[in-house]
């Protein structure tokens, strides 16, 4: 839709012209559930909301058209979109994961899918090698992360699409960290893009979301059709939330960047943290990656503070501004100790993350004050 426009103008625009019926600027909230037929079978597109709602119409119309796909599907939360996924395999067939994949979509492959005879390898997505070793016969489905969390490691979304297109798998890119502003994985040949909207698509904490999208018809057909069948939709209210937050998506993009880095930068000077993660900052791993297949390096920063797990709780516990909480992407800057809070479900696992991590979502207060608030917080720790 409205190809060639940039993505700024799309954000404000595709999916929501004026409402025909009234010619209200924004997209109402259609809160019905069903809809009068003229005749029995004739109706004007919408026969009952858990099939289609306006609202999500618009939504998934604005999704597609941030993705650069040609379909787009809104979920009730981003685990929704993930599990609706999954209802592309059989059982018997396999998936590829990182292993530092989000800790909802580990505990949904391992301890929910394993039981419907689904399989599943978690591992370091940044060496190819390990990829293509982990790849079976019946490996059905890659899925890659990137950023992932909490280490915001970058993997190569083009080459390792390369690699499971050979092997006849299918390549699924979780956006969530990068939001469609950073990052549109569909060029880079993925064949599936989710996302929570929850987070930087939301953009103010105030929602539950999720989101696929994607070009080919075949997908679009099953994924549709498992939608309704399975019905984790999200509400109207829910998706008029999601639209009026991806409005401002670039505006937020940018100003969480500039704050990421400039919050990274202070981070490597400070005496108390050892390893500082962010794919802006020009010693991380894969900064050259990120600077070819990101738009935006976001607003996710993660540090490894000195002392472990004690240390990084009391950071985490001690700053003022930073409020502690899971989640991401919204305005607000939050903190997260992974070990004890996120991550926790993969404790004694072989993906159990170092306890001395906190992760910041960085926000879109002044930077300056979000500086002075993590130096308060490193003093006393
Ligand atoms: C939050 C998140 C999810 C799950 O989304 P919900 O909206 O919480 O269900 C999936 N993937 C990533 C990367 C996330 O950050």
């Amino acid at each position: 839709m409205n190809a060639g426009r940039r993505f700024e103008t799309r954000a404000v625009h595709d999916g929501q012209p004026p409402d025909p019926a009234t010619g209200a600027v924004i997209v109402p909230i259609y809160q019905t559930s069903t809809y009068a037929q003229e005749a029995p079978g004739r109706h004007r597109g919408y026969e009952y909301s858990r099939t289609g709602n306006p609202t999500r119409a618009a939504l998934e119309s604005s999704l597609a058209s941030l993705e650069e796909g040609a379909h787009g599907l809104a979920f009730a939360s981003g685990m929704a979109a993930i599990t609706a996924v999954t209802y592309l395999l059989n059982p018997g067939e396999h998936v590829v994961a990182p292993d530092d994949v989000y800790g909802g979509t580990y505990r949904l492959l391992v301890r929910v899918l394993e039981r419907y005879g689904l399989q599943a390898s978690f591992v370091d997505m940044t060496d190819a090698a390990k990829v293509e070793a982990a790849i079976r016969s019946q490996t059905r489905l890659v899925l890659i992360e990137t950023p992932t969390n909490p280490c915001l490691k970058i993997l190569d979304i083009e080459a390792l699409a390369a690699l499971a297109h050979a092997r006849g798998a299918l390549v699924v890119v979780d956006n969530t960290f990068a939001s469609p502003y950073g990052q549109q994985p569909l060029r880079w040949g993925a064949d599936v893009v989710v996302h929570s909207t929850t987070k930087y698509l939301g953009g103010h904490s105030d929602v539950i979301g999720g989101a696929v999208i994607v070009n080919r018809e075949d997908l679009h057909a099953s994924l549709r059709f498992h939608q309704n069948a399975v019905g984790g939709v999200p509400g109207p209210f829910d998706c008029w939330l999601v639209l009026r937050g991806i409005k401002t998506l670039s505006l937020r993009m940018r100003e969480h960047a500039a704050n990421a880095a400039a919050v990274a930068a202070y981070l490597a000077g400070h005496p108390k943290i050892a390893q500082v993660f962010y794919p802006g900052l020009p010693g991380h791993p894969q900064h050259a990656l990120a600077a070819r297949q990101m738009t935006c390096f976001s607003g996710m920063v993660s540090c490894i503070v000195r002392g472990g797990g004690p240390a990084a709780a009391a950071v985490a516990s001690s700053t003022l501004l930073f409020t502690l909480a899971e989640s991401l992407g919204g305005v607000e800057s939050l903190i997260d100790h992974p070990a004890s809070m996120t991550h926790a479900s993969l404790a004694g696992s072989p993906l159990q993350v170092d306890a001395g991590l906190v992760r910041l979502s960085v926000g879109i207060e002044h930077v300056d004050d979000l500086i002075a608030d993590l130096d308060q917080a490193l003093a006393r720790a």
